[in-house]
């Protein structure tokens, strides 16, 4: 079973609403450690990145190693990687980024992967990465595979405060 240790990425790379914590920021709390443990926000107390969760992500991967966490959200759907910006390639760099890749061919079945540094994102396809730029974090990203002249090819767009279900590919 693994622990966080004295990982602690989270700590700085997650926005903590209850705290007012930007993502980026280090938490004024985290000395070598939570320092407020038992009364850590809901947030805090629920947040379980990937490499803690998963088997199959060694060392290499815990988040203050790889300078990166993953997540993943919408019932396990899209996959966010979380690059400390003071390390903007660290995804980029081997093991991580073919593992990455190999990731994203779940994109084919809806999968979302999507790489956030600081404000700019970067939707990862098996083929290629879509380097969206700056998106406003009250826009959404919507992704996948269109239909074109019979070939199935990737898009990524910023929809501005629409629901999901009025998001639609470009054709
Ligand atoms: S990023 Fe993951 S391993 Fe690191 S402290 Fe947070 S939950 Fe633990
Ligand atoms: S309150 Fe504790 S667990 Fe939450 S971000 Fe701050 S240091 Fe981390």
């Amino acid at each position: 079973m693994k622990s966080c240790g004295d990982c602690g990425m989270c700590c700085k790379l997650l926005a903590i609403q209850a705290l007012e914590k930007e993502a980026g920021d280090w938490c004024g709390h985290f000395k070598r450690g939570c320092t407020i443990y038992a009364d850590r926000p809901p947030a805090c107390r629920s947040f379980i990145c990937l490499w803690l969760d998963s088997d199959k992500l060694d060392d290499a991967w815990r988040p203050d190693r790889a300078k990166f966490l993953m997540y993943t959200e919408k019932d396990g759907q899209r996959l966010n990687v979380i690059v400390d910006p003071a390390y903007p390639a660290a995804w980029k760099r081997e093991p991580y980024y073919a593992r990455i890749k190999t990731m994203a061919q779940r994109v084919v079945d809806g999968y979302e992967l999507v790489v956030c540094i600081d404000k700019r994102r970067i939707v990862i396809f098996p083929h290629e990465d879509v380097d969206l730029g700056v998106v406003d974090p009250d826009h959404k990203i919507v992704s996948g595979y269109a239909l074109r002249d019979g070939e199935r090819v990737p898009y990524a767009i910023v929809m501005s405060n629409l629901p999901e279900a009025d998001a639609a590919p470009p054709v």
